[in-house]
């Protein structure tokens, strides 16, 4: 159907989508239109008719996002306490990125690697001088980020430490949360990313997190190139090692020439208050792998960062993505990075990471419904009483939602809080009045 002026009025203020299409049997461009989502329950039957159904989302349709706040379809306005697991780091639509982005996408958006562009060596220099290493390889998603920290890691250990060909191992933990590529989930223990996915990708071991009897005995293997570790584990529900683990798990990498592989995908860009979590113990990884907010969740950009001994190994033609490294996204990242530093969200973090944790730790003391309360910076999670095992955590965030909060359970009792770090200290206390409030009016 084609849309006339006319028809524009007739609409009026409804909520539309419009889809530039071609006709292809007249040849002639045309604008059509697709009926409106003008609420919720429209929207969720729409993607549950249509879409796959490889997510389990809370019955909330989102259709604006500004700072701390998501809107959904209805006008009804929500603390957001996700930030897209970590992406939005630096707030909804913060307007210096999406600036960046409508000015870069005037002008280049996408050459492929096949030539230079004028923008990817400017935010290749800018991340390697923000983080301190000589060399970046930007990618995508940040499954993409770890399958390219896994391909140098394997080569390194070819090129340099003379491991067999096709022999090298990868020590990776329990409980690990990568992505959800093939090669990945094959060093996965979560059943449910794994069941029905096989055959899987040989070259893993597995060892216990936070244990550093396991990496000693693991690292001694001479086939071993790389240790894969998140500084503190996100998606399993917020787990931070003892303090000296990261520390310890660098010394061992040190001691037998093994390539610390840091994904920082959700924990790096100041949520934990620190540029990055390896900070908190003053390690540096050999291969740093970033994603997420590094473009403040405008674009899926992600980088793997290292050294010229580890970078080099991987020559032309041998790893590559046609949009990794478009001026597009350099642009975004430079942005989305420098408004990290200008507006001190790492400080931010550090500083508003306390005030969370008294507040929970005071709300464990008059309810028995959290148990506990775990985190760094703005990467928190509460754990919630589920005796009898039930859906509580799960029915929490949909109280939550009807206060006006979004959060959502991970690994069943634990709900990761983690809101955009532009949050204020004011809203910060509305939002613990509010998370106070649902847990201590819960009924089971
Ligand atoms: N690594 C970590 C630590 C993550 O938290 C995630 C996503 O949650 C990923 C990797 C995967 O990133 P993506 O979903 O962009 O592939």
């Amino acid at each position: 159907m084609s849309v006339g002026e006319g028809d524009k009025e007739r609409i009026g203020f409804q909520c539309l989508i419009w889809y530039l299409a071609v006709d292809f049997s007249s040849k002639n461009t045309q604008y059509f239109m697709v009926e409106a989502i003008t609420n919720s329950r429209e929207a969720i039957l729409l993607e549950d008719q249509y879409g796959a159904h490889n997510y389990h989302p809370l019955p909330v349709v989102l259709s604006k996002g500004e700072g701390v706040f998501l809107w959904d379809v209805e006008g009804n306005r929500y603390y957001d306490f996700l930030s897209a697991y970590s992406a939005v780091n630096q707030g909804h639509c913060h307007p210096r990125i999406i600036n960046a982005l409508i000015e870069q996408a005037k002008e280049l958006t996408l050459t492929s690697r096949a030539f230079y562009n004028d923008k990817l060596g400017l935010a290749e220099k800018y991340v390697c001088e923000t983080f301190g290493y000589q060399k970046a390889l930007f990618m995508n998603s940040g499954a993409e980020a770890n399958e390219t920290a896994i391909k140098l890691a394997r080569k390194w250990g070819y090129t340099y430490k003379g491991i067999p060909e096709n022999e090298a191992v990868i020590v990776a933990v329990k409980k690990n949360f990568h992505g959800r590529t093939t090669t990945i989930i094959s060093a996965s223990t979560d059943q449910a990313a794994r069941k029905g996915f096989g055959p899987f990708m040989p070259g893993f071991e597995i060892v216990d997190y936070d244990n550093v009897p396991a990496l000693e005995k693991a690292l001694a293997n001479p086939n071993v190139c790389g240790l894969w570790i998140e500084p503190i584990q996100g998606e399993a529900g917020v787990y931070v090692p003892a303090e000296g683990y990261l520390k310890a798990a660098e010394k061992l990498c040190k001691q037998h020439n093994v390539l610390l592989m840091m994904d920082e995908i959700q924990t790096g860009i100041a949520r934990t208050g620190k540029m990055l979590a390896s900070e908190h113990e003053e390690v540096r990884p050999d291969l740093l792998i970033l994603g997420k907010a590094l473009s403040g969740g405008v674009l899926p950009v992600s980088v793997v960062l290292a050294d010229d001994e580890v970078m080099l190994v991987i020559k032309p033609g041998e790893h590559g993505s046609t949009f990794g490294g478009n001026p597009l996204a350099a642009v975004v990242c430079m942005e989305a990075l420098q408004v990290v530093k200008d507006e001190k969200l790492a400080e931010r973090a550090e500083h508003l990471g306390k005030i969370f944790r008294d507040r929970m730790t005071a709300l464990i003391k008059k309810s028995d419904m959290v148990t506990l309360v775990r985190g760094k910076g703005l990467l928190n999670a509460i754990v919630i009483n589920d005796t009898p095992k039930s859906e509580t955590a799960w029915n929490i965030c949909v109280e939550f939602s009807k206060h006006g909060l979004l959060a959502k359970p991970t690994h069943g009792n634990i709900i990761r809080l983690a809101p955009p770090l532009v949050i204020t200290e004011e809203q910060l206390h509305e939002c613990c009045d509010i998370i106070e409030r649902v847990i201590l009016n819960f009924k089971k």
